[in-house]
This record gives C-alpha cells, structure tokens and sequence, in this order.
C-alpha cells in the first residue's frame, strides 16, 4: 500500500488563528452572487492559495436557472432633513437588501416605512435581506432604530448598478498522484455580506484546508470550490456536466465557527464513503457530534445532491444554520466565532482525506484459519513485542474481513475500532506478507 498521507498532525493553534484573522479581513467585504465584494474576496483568498477564475456571463441559462445581472453598490443612506444619515451602508453592508436596485428619493416616513425591514421579535439587531430575483430596494435596520425615526421627509440614495456582467466562481484543483481514483470536491459559498458564521466560517475553513493538502502528496484529486450560494454550483455543475463521474467523493462546508459539535449531514445516497468516513471520523474523535438524515433544505449540497446529479456530497456544520440565535442578523457576528472550532472542523476535514487517500481493500494470504502472529513478531506472545488489545484486535478483524469484500474503512466501523488502528494492522500484517493489496 502507497503511504499517501501520514496522520494529519495539522498546528493546530496557527491553523485556528490564520482562518480567524481572514475570517476579519473578509467580514466588511460587500459580498452578493455577482460584483467586487466576491472579487475582493477571491483576492484575499489568492494570498493564501491560487484560484482559477470562471465568469459566466450574465443571461447564460444553466439548467433551470439564469444567470442574474451583475449588482454593485457604491454607496447608500438615509438621510434625515438635516443631512444625518439615520441608515448607513458604510456602517455595514447589512442595512442595503442585497440586490438593491439604484434609487435617489425623498419619501415621508410612511411611504420610506414600507421599504424598512427589522426584526420586531429581535429590536437590536439588523436583518440580513436579499433580493436576487425580483427587482426592488430596501434597506434593514434594528427595529429600536426604525421606532426612533421622527415624521418627515427622508432622502434616501442607493448607488447601485444592476446591469449584464459575470458571475464569478473560484477553484482551486490538487492533482493527486492515482488520475483514475477521481476528484473530491469541497464547496463552499461566498455570497454573504458581513456575516460570520454564516457563511466566513466556511469559506476560512475551506481555503485552510486547501492550503493544508497544497503541500501534500495525494491519491485523490482535490477540487475545492468557491462560489455564490445556488447559482454557483449550478453553475459549475453545468459547466462541468460532461464529467461529474469524476466526483467520487464530496462536502460542502458551511457555519462551522461557532462553539457548536461539529455536526454533519449525510449525502443523498447516505451511505456513500463520505458519509462513512465523515462518521468514522466524528466517532473515533469522542467528541459529541450529530449526523442528521439527508435532507433537501440547507446550502450548496441541494444542487449537488439533486437527482439528476445525486453526487455523493455531505455537508460538515456546527451549529446548523437557521438553529443559531442570530441567524441571518448582524448577531452573526466575528464574536461567536471561535479559532478553536475552525481548527478543529480543518483537523476533521483533514482525517477524512486521510481515510479517503488511504482506504484499500486488502486480500488476507493465509484464510486457512489463523496465521500464526506470533512468530511474526505481530502478536505479545513473541519476545515481549508490545502490542496493545486494540492492536491485536486489529489484526484478528482485518485478516477476518479481508477477503476482498470489506475495506479498511468497513472493517473500522464493523469492529468498532478506530481507523488509525486498522490502517496500522494492515500495514504491519502487509509488511509481514500475510496481505496483499486487491
Ligand atoms: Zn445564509
């Protein structure tokens, strides 16, 4: 067996830092499906890894969906009679609803109400709006903040176009040594404005990760995707279609900087080798966890998983979104963010591929009962060898299993035994000549 990754032993603590620090340095970023913000960020992006650039020109049909106009915003306000701006876009990109088409008015409070959004149930915090595809304006404001406007005239200007551009997506490609054991694509969406845990946390997650395997020798090919939530991957997909089969292996990431568990979703199929591997994973951590059913509501994986595709992708979280307090408000904020947590969802991504690059399927040489270990030097009997009950079960499940049918991965989660100590066994039982690789 080809060693291709030795246990991801990641700095764990510098990993943490460096994706909360990008996390910062992205969060005022002004980011929509299409325009500079997404530009910018793909620019921060490129001081860490190199990214490829597509743009999809506005109008292209993909599948059931068109590619919108392109929007950018200069600027945006309202301004009380005396000039104060009582909403301002250079606060937080927040207070404009994404998608704002241009306006430059004067409007009584009554008529300018009816284009404020707030959150009465929440007074203090400021909505996240969008509107990518009807026309129409708005801004969002806390609700104390709407309840203290005085009556009167407003002026309110949006300086925005909405005009044919591109959407823009970035890749990042890993070749891996073994061309035909496929591609694993990791996705993440980079379409929120001033948002942290939703949807930062993934994109500094998933550019960690990348930045992690660049060094690395692979068997897998890694493709890591960057781009607007549902419109991007449908749009890689599309531009893709002709060799989806090549994805053999997949996650989205997504709102896992919290101090949630690392919670995970199952791809359609739900018991696909991600899906395996991500809860072998979660299991030999010890550490609490959820794996969910899949299910066709949440991010990217909808279009990854839809049944014309039904590619094999989970979906890694922590607390997932919608059950956060502050979901889509200004409370998702750089606060909640921990570095810890985004270092430990890069370790587990990182032991994932470990179990992806180095899951084989093994032939035991010697069926015919037992080997003898001892002689061997594989067992405690022999000269004192040290092994631990783990590791001697570990020998006795892989010979068992090995007929060809089960994989290190099957033969994990069969015995119940970590999958570190498995791969180990077949190692030491395929150096003593009692394996051979299938
Ligand atoms: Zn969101």
């Amino acid at each position: 067996m080809t060693t291709f990754l030795s246990r991801p032993e990641p700095q764990t603590e510098s990993v943490g830092r460096d994706a909360y620090e990008l996390m910062r340095r992205l969060f005022p970023l002004c980011r929509s499906l299409t325009g500079d913000g997404v530009l910018a960020t793909f620019d921060v992006l490129e001081e860490l890894i190199p990214l490829t650039r597509t743009n999809i020109p506005s109008g292209t049909q993909v599948f059931d969906w068109i590619v919108p106009d392109a929007w950018n915003i200069r600027d945006a306000y309202v301004a009380a009679a005396d000039g104060t701006r009582v909403v301002d876009f250079r606060r937080s990109p927040l207070h404009v609803v994404s998608y704002s088409e241009p306006v430059h008015s004067t409007l009584s409070l009554e008529q300018l109400r009816e284009r404020l959004h707030t959150l009465p149930d929440q007074p203090d915090v400021v909505p996240y709006r969008t509107s990518y595809y009807s026309r129409t304006w708005g801004f969002c404001l806390s609700h104390r903040e709407l309840l203290a406007l005085e009556p009167g005239e407003y002026e309110v200007l949006i300086d925005s176009t909405l005009e044919p551009g591109n959407l823009c997506y970035g890749e990042l490609c890993l070749e891996g040594q073994e061309p035909d054991a496929g591609d694993v694509l990791i996705s993440t969406y980079v379409c929120h404005p001033s948002l942290a845990n939703d949807n930062l946390s993934g994109i500094a997650v998933t550019a960690m990760l990348a930045r992690e395997l660049s060094s690395r020798r692979l068997r897998h090919t890694y493709r890591f995707l960057f781009a607007p939530g549902t419109i991007g991957p449908l749009t890689w997909l599309y531009q893709n279609r002709d060799g989806l089969d090549r994805v053999r292996h997949g996650l989205a990431v997504s709102c896992i900087g919290d101090d949630g568990n690392l919670t995970y979703k199952r791809s359609r199929r739900e018991n696909a080798e991600i899906d395996l591997a991500m809860e072998t994973v979660l299991r030999d951590s010890a550490a609490p966890h959820r794996v969910l059913p899949w299910e066709p509501w949440g991010g990217d994986e909808r279009q990854f998983c839809s049944p014309g595709f039904d590619l094999p992708v989970g979906t890694l979280m922590r607390t997932p979104h919608g059950e956060f307090d502050g979901y889509h408000t200004s409370a998702d904020s750089l606060d909640r963010i921990r570095p810890e947590s985004l270092a430990g969802a890069v370790a587990t991504c990182l032991e994932v591929v470990d179990i992806l690059d180095t899951n084989r399927r093994f032939i035991n040489l010697s069926p015919w009962g037992e080997p003898q270990l001892g002689r061997r030097g594989l067992y405690r009997s022999a000269g004192g060898a040290v092994s631990s009950p783990d590791e001697e079960r570990a020998f006795l499940w892989v010979l068992n299993l090995s007929d060809g049918g089960a994989s290190l991965l099957d033969i994990a989660r069969r015995s119940g035994l970590p999958y570190a100590t498995i791969r180990t066994a077949a190692e030491r039982l395929r150096d003593a000549g009692l394996l051979s690789e299938q």
